[in-house]
């Protein structure tokens, strides 16, 4: 399996980061070591200074897929869970001023965490999912769907053209603004809603 990033999915956020605004959507991939399941603690690791969360809404794929129309994409996932696209900002901006890819700031070993909950899309409307993010109770990230640049089925007929889907990939599907850098001692949640999807220390 593996894990799919789409990066300025909120036009906030690409603001903040000094970012174009994209015409079409903007992917990158983590591979399967990167996953960190709800349950572990993250380590900090050394080769960071400037390591920041990015909550994001987490699209579960649940069938193969190829060329998949936008029309039938939302037959290829059930369920909606919540993660952090963990990012080694220093790392990342580094890279970026070069031209290089991004690889080294975003796709370490547990740079994808993921909540061990998951909704089913028929108990949400998916074009308007608040979600949050706290840390150490203060919210530092609040956004909603209805303020994508690209939908969950864009993202997924988009993504296939290049990239066979499979069953148990995960697309990360963009932060909001309010970006910002984490210290071992922090503890994040995350919120779709009220209901709390999880909660991480990180070590
Ligand atoms: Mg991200």
């Amino acid at each position: 399996m593996k894990v799919i990033c789409i990066g300025r999915n909120y036009a906030d956020h690409a603001k903040e980061m000094n970012a174009e605004v994209p015409s079409a959507p903007v992917f990158f991939m983590k591979p399967d070591s990167s996953i960190l399941r709800d349950g572990s603690p993250f380590f900090y690791p050394e080769f960071t200074k400037d390591l920041h969360y990015e909550c994001e809404i987490v699209v579960k794929i649940n069938k193969l897929g190829k060329n998949i129309s936008e029309k039938f994409a939302h037959t290829y996932y059930d369920e909606i869970g919540l993660g952090i696209d963990f990012t080694a900002r220093d790392l990342q901006g580094e890279a970026k001023s070069k031209g290089l890819p991004w690889e080294i700031g975003k796709a370490f070993d547990n740079s994808a965490f993921i909540s061990k909950k998951w909704i089913n899309k028929a108990d949400l409307d998916l074009e308007n999912i608040s979600f949050s993010l706290t840390q150490n109770g203060t919210t530092v990230q609040n956004g909603s769907t209805s303020d994508l640049i690209f939908s969950f089925d864009k993202i997924i007929a988009y993504i296939s053209q290049f990239v066979t889907l499979k069953i148990g990939d995960l697309i990360y599907t963009g932060t909001p603004a309010g970006v910002g850098p984490i210290q071992i001692g922090d503890k994040l949640e995350g919120f779709i809603g009220e209901k709390k999807m999880y909660s991480l220390n990180i070590k």
